[in-house]
């Protein structure tokens, strides 16, 4: 009840509004800031949907493993599933905590995940790392910060299992093909990590990134959890995808 209290009164000093359309929030959705319509406008990725690379929009193809998107690439990961689709509110979502620090948006994020993704609940999260170069850039990771609202939300684990060990050029604007080849070598496995939070090799991980483009970035980091940790339940989680 206190805090009930505390939250309006907050409210009334500092009204809220949704950071997708600016509105000023009244309604309680159970969401701190995002307002019924843009909520509505976030095309949510539900069943059903390619059960390797989370593609909604797949077409099942009996003679091949996955869907048109990802049929013949393959994936050091087993499967990747991802929260909505990169557009409209969506996108203005991953901008804004990505570009823009919206750390507050967090735990509204923690939330649709516990709602969208309850199969989560539990697991252990391995944030993809930046290069420190652009973490002190940016200031922070947003891998980490998904992966920090997840565990808040549905008890999950955060171990930072990858470092990044080559900067890399940004991805946008690259080829499949490119992309592939821009992240070869850029992760390794951080030793100290896996020595603090003794993990066994046959643990189910999930990496957590917050766009699935090509699946470039994931599979890269895969790779160096299976070859390097041993790994061999890979899994990944993003938030969105292109
Ligand atoms: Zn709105
Ligand atoms: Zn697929």
């Amino acid at each position: 009840m206190a805090i009930i209290d505390l939250r309006s009164i907050l409210d009334l000093a500092w009204p809220r509004s949704c950071f997708g359309c600016g509105t000023a929030l009244t309604n309680r959705n159970g969401f701190l800031h995002i307002c019924q319509n843009c909520l509505r406008r976030i095309d949510f990725i539900l069943p059903p949907f390619c059960h390797r690379c989370g593609c909604p929009h797949f077409e099942e193809n009996r003679h091949a493993v996955g869907c048109g998107a990802c049929a013949g690439r393959d994936f050091a990961f087993l499967s990747c599933r991802s929260l909505f689709e990169l557009r409209d509110v969506g996108r203005r979502l991953v901008h804004e905590l990505k570009f823009r620090a919206g750390h507050h948006l967090l735990p509204d994020i923690g939330r649709m995940v516990a709602e969208f993704c309850p199969e989560l609940a539990g697991k252990i999260l391995v944030p993809v790392p930046l290069h420190w170069r652009r973490r002190w850039l940016r200031g922070f990771n947003q891998s980490m910060c998904i992966s920090q609202a997840l565990a808040k939300e549905l008890h999950c684990r955060v171990c930072p299992l990858l470092r990044r060990v080559r900067h890399t050029r940004t991805q946008v604007g690259l080829s499949q093909q490119q992309r592939r080849s821009n992240v070869v070598g850029a992760f390794s496995i951080n030793p100290s990590a896996i020595k603090k939070n003794c993990i066994a090799r046959e643990e189910e991980l999930i990496l957590v990134d917050d766009v699935f483009t090509t699946g470039s970035t994931l599979h890269a980091c895969a790779e160096a959890l299976a070859a390097e940790g041993g790994f061999v339940r890979i899994r990944a989680f993003t938030l969105a995808r292109a």
